[in-house]
């Protein structure tokens, strides 16, 4: 039977959107370019230094708001899928190291607002003021909090207002600054253009309830590909869409880069909302959002190390680790290709007995200009130089900050922008795609409607950057689609853990 909607791209939002679009009915067709769908929760493989397998994730680490009863969980949920998960560490889920000293990060807002007054002597009213504030802001944003008679909803303040403008107005001391921002590389915007609503969303969840995903990325995408075809739902990869069709004021389909038309009345473009703009027709978005979009500045640029550890990770164990060269983890926005460098490591659960790591650095897309024009596994000797370079800057750091793994740590492969512009078509290479800066947010925000109808747009630059945040686009514009107003209520009415 003919698909009635069409998504492109199988990322977390486009299969949520897809589900959802599904459960109520919809004859739905995901379309993905790549060889494997999830988008960023792919994983790939390499071979190990012994001589075994090696899986490694792209962009699933750890995942917030995953405790029963939470957003991510009730979301999961509804879509009818059980992910495999494990809590971190609640006395300390997140280690950030700055040259100053390390600080823990717990689980819970409350504990979070202790250790900062420990850490902080003298600034209790400043770490109250600033913890209150963004519980509101998670609060008042109706779909990550479930709620959707939400208090200040229709605040735009949230979206406007940047966390360094907070921190000036609360006089923060540079130590509390510098405790408050060390986690900002999860959602990848500085402190002077990233709005609240996006520090309060990304950060909330995290703190509220941090998880591994046991069996990585792989785990959700199977599951939910399984979900949608169980529903009776499509799902394509190989399938590079080249552009969208229309006719008169609505969508009819999609023709695929090899020729092939695939008709249908509604299209969702489920991708970073620059490549979105490349398939559309130009005047499906006004001048003014167009214009906008293409000023927005992308995410800083992502240079990544994938090793093994031999051995055991001792006290290193259930926590991610947040190295910073300088205590100003603004830094994290000003790569530099010289010396130890910045490194947000993660030690997921080991598979299969071996344990790996992930050291995720900053980079300048235009370190790369030279190869620009060329494709992964095509590139020279000047390319495997540079990210030898910028390897041995991510271990010095390592070797520094995490002295009881010196010598166990074994690196298999790296990742530059270029992989990430290649594998999840990211125009720009950034690390989340668009930065989800005051340029792109609330009422500079990327539409998920166009002029055509049927024609829609979603993904994480059209809202707020990780798993949680994508997937909460993926149920935002089947709402949309389906009409249905009341889709909030009902997946928190019909998710009450048992
Ligand atoms: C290195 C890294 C680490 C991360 N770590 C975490 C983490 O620990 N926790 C967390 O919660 N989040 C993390 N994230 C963020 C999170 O993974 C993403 O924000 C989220 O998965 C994005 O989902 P999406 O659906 O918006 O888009 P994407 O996952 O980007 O999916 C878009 C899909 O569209 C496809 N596509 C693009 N163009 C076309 C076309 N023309 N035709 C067909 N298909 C097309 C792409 O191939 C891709 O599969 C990380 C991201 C990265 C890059």
């Amino acid at each position: 039977m003919a698909a009635d909607t069409i998504i492109v791209g199988s990322g977390i939002s486009g299969l949520s959107a897809a589900i959802v679009l599904a459960q109520h009915g919809r004859r739905v067709l995901v379309l993905e370019s790549h060889v494997v769908p999830g988008g960023c929760m792919q994983m790939f493989q390499r071979r190990g230094p012994h001589g075994g397998k090696v899986r490694f994730d792209v962009g699933v680490h750890y995942v917030g708001s995953l405790r029963p009863g939470q957003t991510m969980w009730r979301l999961f949920r509804y879509l009818g899928v059980d992910v495999p998960v494990r809590p971190l560490d609640s006395e300390c889920f997140d280690r950030v190291s700055l040259p100053s000293g390390d600080f823990a990060v717990p689980v819970g807002w409350d504990a979070l607002a202790r250790n900062l007054k420990q850490a902080c002597p003298g600034e209790g009213a400043a770490v109250d003021a600033f913890v209150a504030r963004m519980q509101a802001v998670e609060r008042s944003l109706t779909w990550h909090s479930l709620d959707a008679d939400a208090p200040g909803a229709y605040d735009r303040a949230p979206h406007e207002v940047t966390v360094a403008a907070l921190l000036e107005k609360l006089g923060v001391s540079r130590r509390l600054r510098s405790l408050l921002l060390a986690q900002s590389s999860l959602y990848g915007a500085p402190s002077a253009r990233a709005p609240l609503a996006i520090h309060a969303a990304v950060i909330g969840s995290a703190v509220e309830g941090p998880h591994y995903v046991i069996g990585g990325g792989d785990a959700i995408t199977s599951r939910l590909v399984a979900r949608l075809r169980e529903l009776g739902g499509e799902l394509r990869t190989r399938a590079p869409v080249a552009r969208v069709l229309v006719s008169g004021d609505r969508a009819s389909g999609v023709e695929l880069a090899g020729g092939e038309v695939l008709h249908a009345p509604g299209v969702i473009l489920a991708l970073h909302p620059r490549a979105a703009l490349g398939l559309m027709p130009p005047d499906a978005w006004r001048s003014g959002l167009r214009a906008r979009l293409e000023r927005a500045p992308e995410c800083v640029g992502l240079f990544c190390v994938y090793g093994v550890v031999k051995g055991d990770l001792g006290e290193y164990a259930g926590r991610n680790h947040y190295l910073l060269r300088e205590d100003d983890p603004d830094c994290f926005y000003r790569p530099t290709p010289e010396g130890p460098t910045d490194a947000i490591v993660n030690f997921s659960p080991p598979a299969d007995g071996v344990q790996t790591f992930t050291a995720m650095s900053s980079a300048a897309a235009d370190w790369f200009a030279p190869w620009h024009g060329t494709r992964t596994a095509r590139r020279d000797t000047g390319y495997a130089g540079l990210k030898q370079r910028l390897t041995a800057n991510v271990m010095a750091m390592l070797d520094d900050r995490l002295p009881g793994l010196r010598g166990r740590l074994t690196v298999v492969e790296a990742s530059t922008p270029l992989t990430i512009r290649d594998y999840v078509n990211y125009p720009g290479g950034g690390l989340y795609g668009l930065e989800p800066s005051v340029d792109s947010q609330g009422i500079n925000g990327v539409r998920r409607r166009t002029r055509y109808h049927g024609l829609w747009v979603t993904g994480a630059g059209t809202g707020t950057p990780g798993v949680l945040g994508a997937c909460v686009t993926g149920f935002a514009v089947a709402a949309s689609v389906l009409g249905d107003e009341n889709l909030i209520r009902r997946v928190r009415a019909e998710t009450d853990p048992a």
